[in-house]
């Protein structure tokens, strides 16, 4: 049996709509028809940007950006390399939950680079 590692969300029963946030409602309007799914560790690039200011607890400069993970959900988060990530470069996704008083636990993801672009995207021209 795979030990791989995998990150917790939740999918939509009527629609299929996958996230890794801890939504009660589905986000296509379905209404309450949520239930707890898992995901892969795994995705590929889908765009990233280079941010020239940071916060004061941020490297500067950093990476931020999309990946797609396999079952079809695109999540948001930082780099873990200042060097340039081109689309469909493989990553492994780190998941750190962060306590927050306003609206409950918030998870925020990193990126750690783990293969070369399998040119997914780009089969056909
Ligand atoms: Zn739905």
């Amino acid at each position: 049996m795979s030990t791989a590692a995998q990150l917790s969300g939740m999918r939509c029963t009527a629609c299929g709509q996958g996230t890794v946030q801890a939504e009660r409602y589905c986000a296509h309007g379905c209404g309450q028809t949520m239930v707890e799914a898992d995901f892969s560790a795994t995705g590929t690039v889908y765009a990233s940007t280079l941010i020239h200011v940071s916060a004061p607890n941020l490297p500067n400069p950093y990476h931020v950006g999309y990946v797609d993970l396999p079952e079809g959900v695109r999540i948001f988060g930082h780099f873990a390399t200042a060097d340039p990530v081109p689309p469909d470069c493989r990553v492994r996704v780190v998941a750190h939950e962060r306590p927050d008083d306003q609206t409950g636990p918030f998870v925020r993801f990193r990126f750690f680079l783990d293969g070369p672009s399998n040119g997914r995207r780009n089969e056909n021209g």
